[in-house]
C-alpha cells in the first residue's frame, strides 16, 4: 500500500497512527465534518470553486525555478517549488483556501484557527475576510512577541487574536484552545487547522488541500525534464508542506528518494530541537496517535527551533508511517544551518526563503556529495516575516 489515495482506512489510521483520540463532544463534530469532506472531494461544483481560488485569489500555479547558481554549488540540477510566491507568502493559503469552503458548505458561522509563526492565522484571517465570517486565531504570548507584524496583519484583515499564555506559549498551547473553543461552540464554529496533524480526518483533507504542490511540481518537472526527480526534499513541522509535495510522487511506480527535514535545533544532544520524527516517540497529541517529543511519563516536552513555524512536538500521522514503512526518509539539520542556508540562498539566487524552508535548503547544502542528479526543494514560504530573527540572531 504505497499510494496516498488509500489512506487513511475508514477510522482515520494511517497504520496504528492518526485517529481519533477525543472527548466524545468532539466525536459527532469530527464526524460531521469527516462525511462532509467525503462527499465534497468528489463534488464537481466544490472542484471547480476551490480550482479557481487557487487560480485567481492564491496565485496558482506557483513556479518551479531552475536555481543555476545553487546547482553549481551542490553540484546537481536543482529546482526550487516556489510555495514563497503564494499569497500571503507561504504554503498555508492552499489550505486555507480549500477548508473555508468547507466551512462555507457546513454553513458555519465563525471560524477559529491556531497558529504558530503567524503564516497560518494570517492565511486564515485572509480566507475569512475573502468569504465574510468572522475568525478568532489562537496564538502563543512567545509566539506574538516573535512574530508581531503577523499579529499586526490578521489584525488588518479582521481577525480577532487570541494570546494564550499557558505552558510553553507556543503552538501546542495555542492548538489546545482552538480545540477548547470548537468544543464549546461546536454548531456554530469550523476549526481551520493548519497543518496534516490532529484528529481525523484533518491529516487527510489538510494533505489532499495541500497536494496541488506536488501535483504541479510532477507536470512542471516532466515539461522541463521530461523525468522525474532523483531526490524531494522538503521541510517538516507539522507536516503539511511534506505530505503535499510527496503525496503525488508516492503514488507514481518510479521510485523517487523523499526527504523530510525536521528542525534540529541546537544540533547538540540536548532537548534544544523539534525533531518528532528523527528523536521522538510514540504518544498521543491533539487527537492523533504520532511520533512526540515527550518525558519518560508522556508529559509533553518543551520543544525549540529558529523558525516560529516547525516548533511544535508533534508531527502529522502520515509521516509516522511513511517513516516506519521506508517510504520516506527523515533527518534533522540545525538553527545555524538553517541560518546559513537563508544566507546563501539569498546571496546565490536572490530568494530569501522563510527559515522553516531554509531547513531543507540547509539539508541539500549539507549533502551535496549525494549521487542525485536531478533535485527538487519545496521553498515552502518566503523570509520576510523572519528578518527580525536573521538579524538579532545569538545562535
Ligand atoms: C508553517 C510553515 C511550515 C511548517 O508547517 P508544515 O505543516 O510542516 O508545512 C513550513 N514552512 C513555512 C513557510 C510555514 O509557514
Amino acid at each position: 500500500m504505497s499510494g496516498t489515495r488509500e489512506r487513511p482506512d475508514a477510522s482515520g489510521h494511517f497504520g496504528p497512527y492518526g485517529g481519533r483520540y477525543i472527548p466524545e463532544t468532539l466525536f459527532a463534530a469530527s464526524e460531521e465534518l469527516a462525511q462532509a469532506y467525503e462527499a465534497l472531494k468528489g463534488d464537481e461544483s466544490f472542484k471547480n470553486e476551490l480550482a479557481s481560488a487557487l487560480r485567481e485569489f492564491a496565485g496558482r500555479p506557483t513556479p518551479l525555478f531552475h536555481a543555476e547558481r545553487l546547482s553549481d554549488r551542490v553540484g546537481a540540477s536543482v529546482y526550487l517549488k516556489r510555495e514563497d510566491l503564494c499569497h500571503t507568502g507561504a504554503h498555508k493559503i492552499n489550505n486555507a483556501v480549500g477548508q473555508v469552503l468547507v466551512a462555507k458548505r457546513l454553513k458555519k458561522k465563525r471560524v477559529v484557527a491556531e497558529t504558530g509563526a503567524g503564516q497560518h492565522g494570517v492565511a486564515v484571517a485572509t480566507v475569512c475576510a475573502r468569504v465574510g465570517l468572522p475568525c478568532v486565531v489562537y496564538m502563543g504570548k512567545t509566539d506574538m512577541e516573535r512574530q508581531a507584524p503577523n499579529v499586526e496583519r490578521m489584525r488588518l484583515l479582521g481577525a480577532e487574536v487570541r494570546s494564550v499564555s499557558s505552558g510553553n506559549a507556543t503552538l501546542k498551547e495555542a492548538t489546545s484552545e482552538a480545540i477548547r473553543d470548537w468544543v464549546t461552540n461546536v454548531e456554530s464554529t469550523y476549526y481551520l487547522l493548519g497543518s496534516a496533524v490532529g484528529m481525523h480526518p484533518y491529516p487527510a483533507m489538510v494533505r489532499d488541500f495541500q497536494r496541488v504542490i506536488g501535483d504541479e511540481t510532477i507536470a512542471q518537472i516532466t515539461h522541463a525534464e521530461g523525468r522525474l526527480p532523483d531526490l524531494v526534499v522538503a521541510c517538516v513541522g507539522g507536516g503539511s508542506n511534506a505530505i503535499g509535495m510527496f503525496a503525488p510522487f508516492l503514488e507514481r511506480k518510479e521510485r523517487v528518494r523523499m526527504v523530510g527535514v525536521e528542525a534540529g535545533g541546537s544540533g547538540r544532544d540536548d532537548r534544544r530541537h523539534a525533531a518528532s520524527l528523527s528523536r521522538g516517540s510514540r504518544g498521543i497529541l491533539h487527537g492523533a496517535l504520532q511520533y512526540l517529543l515527550q518525558d519518560d511519563d508522556g508529559q509533553i516536552l518543551e520543544t525549540h527551533s529558529i523558525s516560529a513555524g516547525l516548533d511544535y512536538p508533534g508531527v502529522g500521522p502520515e509521516h509516522a508511517y511513511l517513516k516506519d514503512a521506508g517510504l520516506v526518509e527523515y533527518t534533522a539539520v540545525s538553527d545555524e544551518e538553517a541560518l546559513s542556508a537563508f544566507r546563501t540562498l539569498a546571496a546565490l539566487e536572490g530568494i530569501l526563503p522563510a527559515l522553516e524552508s531554509a531547513h531543507a535548503i540547509a539539508y541539500l547544502l549539507k549533502h551535496s556529495a549525494s549521487e542525485a542528479e536531478l533535485i527538487v526543494v519545496n521553498l515552502s514560504g518566503r523570509g520576510d516575516k523572519d528578518l527580525g530573527i536573521v538579524a538579532n540572531v545569538q545562535l
